[in-house]
């Protein structure tokens, strides 16, 4: 079931000067990129010895991974204690002492890290958003709340770099989505105002609720309905990019 009270709406390019794009799971596939560094990594660093297998190593770091995001998100603790602890709690559950699970959770971040900007897939119809916005003429950024050691080079690896004009990343000015301050900043940085803004994001608590609170219009993606939060009233729900091309035109 959507919740979608202002579906009717559209844009054109005499409304919107920007379109920004929240990057991971909205444009680059983090999902299923992620779930194949987590398969590397598993496999180069030797975790059969204590994970039954290669599914339950995965599903119970992204259980931890996803508890830290909420918490880093919202401030609570850093990025640095967010890269160290996703790993260190799960190698210490799984038997590890404290000692070596700090010593390889370093080594384990490093490694996912690295394999995960390598990978390549975009969400199903982005490729397809990113030329209908060229095409429209609208410009084009990224507001992120991921690393900076990533975040570009998941871009080049996916070869999309070149579609945006601007990319904000929470990491380069020091606070995350939904902080209404990284909203006035890339609005500062375009040149632009936020209500000749929008945001097309997944995450309905950072993306959206920051995007509004900041006076952006906002598009959410709702991946199939799956979303934890429901779409904010004052936001735009579609279930896959393609709805996007008729609401920006
Ligand atoms: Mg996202």
């Amino acid at each position: 079931m959507t919740h979608n009270p202002i579906s009717q709406k559209t844009f054109t390019r005499d409304d919107i000067d920007w379109v920004w794009v929240d990057l991971d799971d909205t444009i680059w596939d983090f999902k299923n990129n992620s779930w194949d560094a987590l398969a590397m990594v598993y496999h180069e660093a030797g975790l059969d010895k204590a994970f039954n297998d290669v599914d339950s190593w995965r599903n119970i770091y992204l259980e931890n991974n996803h508890r830290l995001w909420a918490l880093y998100n919202s401030g609570a603790i850093t990025k640095e204690f967010l890269m160290m602890e996703r790993f260190r709690v799960i190698l210490v559950n799984a038997g590890y002492s404290d000692t070596d699970a700090r010593k390889l959770s370093p080594k384990l971040s490093d490694i996912y890290l690295d394999r995960l900007a390598a990978m390549s897939r975009l969400v199903p119809g982005a490729l397809q958003l990113l030329n209908h916005l060229r095409d429209k003429d609208y410009h084009i950024g990224i507001i992120s709340n991921g690393f900076y050691e990533v975040q570009y080079r998941k871009m080049q690896s996916s070869n999309i770099t070149h579609y945006f004009e601007t990319i904000v990343l929470s990491d380069d000015i020091g606070v995350n989505k939904p902080d209404v301050r990284i909203f006035n900043h890339a609005v500062a940085k375009a040149q632009t105002t936020s209500n000749r803004s929008i945001i097309i994001g997944d995450n309905p608590t950072t993306d959206i609720i920051g995007a509004i609170n900041a006076g952006w219009n906002a598009i959410c993606f709702n991946h199939n309905g799956c979303n934890e939060s429901p779409t904010p009233t004052q936001a735009i729900e579609i279930t896959h990019l393609d709805e996007a091309l008729a609401l920006l035109q």
